[in-house]
């Protein structure tokens, strides 16, 4: 069913309705978080479509492919699923793929390119600063790449970068001399590979459309209304292209929040978003200031924190949902202490508020922190998902056998080639793969042309590596044979089988071996769904290639194949942003973590992480806890932990701090960090020897003496001779456990059965049961 136009506008408030209805100029709606701004997209979207405007004239720009999806599904649930497909809806990268594939040709590459994941990249530049016998010490290949990417992202091409020193203020050109020597040759190999970085597709569209005015002028007059989410986030390569789209038209429509501006690192500019009216001069501004998403206290918590930064537009946000809970902050003894802490109370607001785990999310400042709540959860059977760290396309397995996809569709994949020449291992050693290489350099030819005819180019080797070489040329070329007649799933059957990748995954039956062949198993499931998706929309030959270039887009933040599952979410706070969730944890609030340490110098670093921790308070609608350990496992030791500066920021009239623990002095506590410590041990021995857990006993009464609030008692196994344990007296009505056998339960009552007590207990999967208490194998959680 379609909404008519009135339904359509009615869903907002005035100020949404406004910056909606205004459709013939540049606009830009700047607020603050949860304020609707992502709807306000959505439905002047779906307003533009009832207006009668063709959905492929409409070009919108997200920042995450998962935000596109989400942003066409609520569309299409506005005026249907057919003209919400047709949209041009994605991130920059997915979008201008797409158009650089139709244009190749224009400049200079051919359109089955490969993209090259920062994986790749990074690769790539170590491998040249290698070939270059430099020192990967003073030239550490992330920090080179990290400068190669901002030059680009800057629009600054080699050349430029050679000529030009004014022009990058984070190089330091005295200390590495050389980085334009890297550039360069990283440059012209992705090009002799046929291949693109990210960065590339951003670059190569602003050249695409800079030297190509016909080209420029067809996609001027598809995209009619080019609308952006995000803004604040864009870089100056993406402010460009949507200023050369809009040049003519002006009809563009941008929005975003200054204050959520948290990408500076990959070379976002706020200025892109302060200077959008001196871009556009007649760009009409519209401000929204009504939060939807969260409830007083978390609104006016986030503000307080957010007035401590200079740099910023002056915004008045307010909520009037409910006043809500205070937001909770919880201090630990270690990080270990942390993750069962918020497992625990995620178990037990579960109970309590009658909520699914997907209520609930953890977000963290970097990817490595997700490991010890993972252990926390899955030790409490909690499902969870992650989003980020090492995804299912970066695991080894996968990447080797997409690896081989590339080459087929691309042979000129360099780092392709090299992934796959020796595997599965067929005798062709890193002496010969020199060799090539060398080869190639000398000749500018791709590896793959010198192997086509090692003779030609005096290759020298013997004659059993010549062999193997010529075998490897022939089963890639095979392949590349049944790619004109396979669509891409045939194709890939017939890939694992011939290669040896197949038999060599199903050998392995070790734990580790059988998990890479349940991988490749799942890239299979993944591309023949890929291949019946397309084939349901009315295409027919889906090739490898299609597939490959939908693979090579995904982000960390796009990696979730269990959308709708009922899971705890996990992430950085980075991938978090747009996103709400009932319940949020924030956690590891401490210095040098959040603010992070390489940041805290600057003044602009500061207000950066400022932003980043604003943008995590103001994920959630119903409650926020902040959590902090005092100490954590850092570099293969413990080290001492304060919390963060930014607790302090908040105003305290909006939060909630147990009474037990308290900023800093615990720290300096001796007694408090002797049980801590006895705590500390008794957490880490049932961690090592989960089995064991119900019947350790040693140091039980320290258990509960510690100086924070995970609750975490342990009732002892029947061969216990002891009348009544300490720790089972202290069970109490309400208290939820966790019993060995039947999970999750509410202690309903308690009562005297002869000389025992016994609780009744109410599980969740197993129903009501009676435990004796001197028997029954339990924690409380
Ligand atoms: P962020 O800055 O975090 O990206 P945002 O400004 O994009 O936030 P939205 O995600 O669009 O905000 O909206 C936040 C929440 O408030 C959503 O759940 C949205 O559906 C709801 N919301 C926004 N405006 C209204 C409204 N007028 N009536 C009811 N709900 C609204
Ligand atoms: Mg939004």
């Amino acid at each position: 069913e379609i909404n008519n136009e009135f339904s359509l506008l009615d869903q907002l408030n005035r100020a949404q309705r406004a910056a909606v209805e205004f459709c013939d100029g540049p606009s830009l709606v700047i607020a603050g978080a949860g304020s609707g701004k992502t709807r306000v997209l959505t439905h002047k979207i779906a307003y533009l479509l009832e207006l009668g405007l063709p959905p492929y004239y409409i070009l919108a720009l997200t920042f995450t492919n998962k935000a596109a999806r989400e942003m066409k599904s609520r569309i299409a649930e506005l005026v249907g699923e057919k003209k919400a497909r047709s949209l041009w809806m994605g991130t920059f990268h997915s979008i201008f793929a797409r158009i650089l594939r139709k244009e190749a040709d224009s400049i200079g590459f051919q359109s089955n390119f490969t993209i090259f994941d920062s994986s790749d990249s990074h690769n790539l530049v170590k491998l040249i600063i290698k070939d270059m016998n430099l020192d990967d010490k003073q030239y550490r290949p992330g920090h080179v790449h990290g400068q190669i990417s901002r030059a680009k992202n800057s629009l600054i091409t080699p050349t430029m970068y050679a000529a030009n020193t004014e022009i990058i203020q984070y190089d330091n050109r005295a200390r590495q001399p050389q980085i334009f020597e890297i550039y360069k040759r990283y440059q012209n190999r992705l090009r002799a590979a046929n291949s693109m970085d990210f960065d590339d597709l951003l670059m190569y569209t602003n050249i695409l459309f800079r030297d190509h005015k016909e080209i420029l002028d067809k996609y001027r007059n598809q995209f009619q209304y080019i609308l952006v989410d995000e803004y604040q986030d864009t870089n100056f390569a993406q402010h460009l292209i949507v200023k050369q789209l809009a040049d003519e038209h002006h009809r563009v429509c941008v929005v975003g929040d200054d204050a959520q501006s948290i990408y500076s690192f990959r070379g976002a500019n706020i200025d892109n978003i302060l200077n959008f009216k001196s871009t556009f001069p007649e760009t009409k501004v519209f401000k929204l200031e009504q939060n939807y998403r969260s409830t007083q206290n978390i609104v006016n918590a986030a503000n307080s924190l957010i007035k401590k930064n200079t740099e910023q537009i002056a915004k008045d946000v307010f909520s009037e949902n409910e006043v809500g809970e205070k937001m909770e902050v919880i201090s630990t003894f270690s990080d270990f202490e942390e993750g069962l802490v918020v497992a625990n109370k995620i178990a037990r607001m579960r109970l309590e508020n009658h909520s699914a785990y997907s209520d609930f999310a953890i977000l963290y400042r970097t990817n490595a922190q997700s490991r010890i709540f993972e252990d926390s959860l899955r030790k409490k059977n909690i499902p969870y998902r992650i989003y980020g760290g090492k995804s299912f396309y970066q695991r080894k397995e996968i990447k080797d056998v997409i690896a081989y996809f590339r080459l087929i569709v691309n042979p000129s994949d360099e780092e392709a080639f090299r992934r796959i020449i020796n595997y599965p291992a067929r005798g062709i050693g890193d002496v010969t793969v020199g060799k090539v290489s060398s080869a190639a350099t000398l000749h500018q030819k791709s590896l793959w042309e010198i192997i086509s005819t090692p003779i030609d180019y005096n290759l020298n080797v013997n004659s059993g590596t010549q062999k193997r070489l010529k075998a490897f040329y022939d089963l890639i070329c095979e392949f590349i044979d049944k790619n004109e007649s396979l669509n891409a799933f045939e194709l890939a059957q017939e890939v694992l089988k011939k290669s040896g990748i197949a038999h060599e995954a199903y050998q392995d039956l070790t734990p580790e071996g059988m998990s890479r062949s349940q991988n490749i198993q799942e890239l299979l499931n993944a591309i023949n769904e890929f291949v019946s998706t397309r084939q349901e929309q009315g295409e027919e030959e889906i090739g490898l290639v299609d597939f490959l270039s939908e693979v090579s887009l995904l982000t960390d933040q796009d990696t979730d194949k269990e959308e709708e599952a009922e899971k705890v979410t996990l992430m950085t706070v980075h991938s978090a942003k747009g996103l709400e969730f009932n319940n949020v944890f924030v956690v590891g609030m401490e210095e040098d973590l959040f603010p992070s340490s390489m940041t805290k110098s600057e003044i602009r670093g500061l207000e950066e992480e400022r932003r980043l921790f604003y943008v995590a308070i103001t994920r959630a609608r119903k409650t926020c806890t902040i959590t902090y350990a005092r100490s954590r496992f850092k570099n293969g030791q413990t080290t001492s932990a304060v919390e963060s500066r930014f607790l302090r920021e908040i105003d305290p009239a909006y939060i909630y701090m147990e009474s037990n623990s308290s900023f800093s002095t615990a720290t300096t506590d001796k007694a408090v960090d002797f049980w801590g410590t006895m705590r500390e041990q008794r957490l880490q021995r049932e961690s090592r020897t989960d089995k064991n857990i119900y019947s350790e006993r040693s140091d039980r009464s320290s258990f509960k003496a510690g100086p924070s609030t995970g609750r975490l008692v342990s009732v002892h196994n029947s061969s216990s001779s002891m009348p009544l344990s300490k720790e089972a007296k202290e069970l109490e009505e309400g208290d939820i456990i966790e019993h060995e056998r039947f999970g999750q339960g509410e202690v309903t009552s308690i009562e005297m059965s002869g000389n025992d007590r016994r609780a009744i207990v109410e599980f969740e999967s197993a129903g009501r049961k009676q435990l004796l208490l001197k028997f029954a194998k339990f924690k409380i959680i």
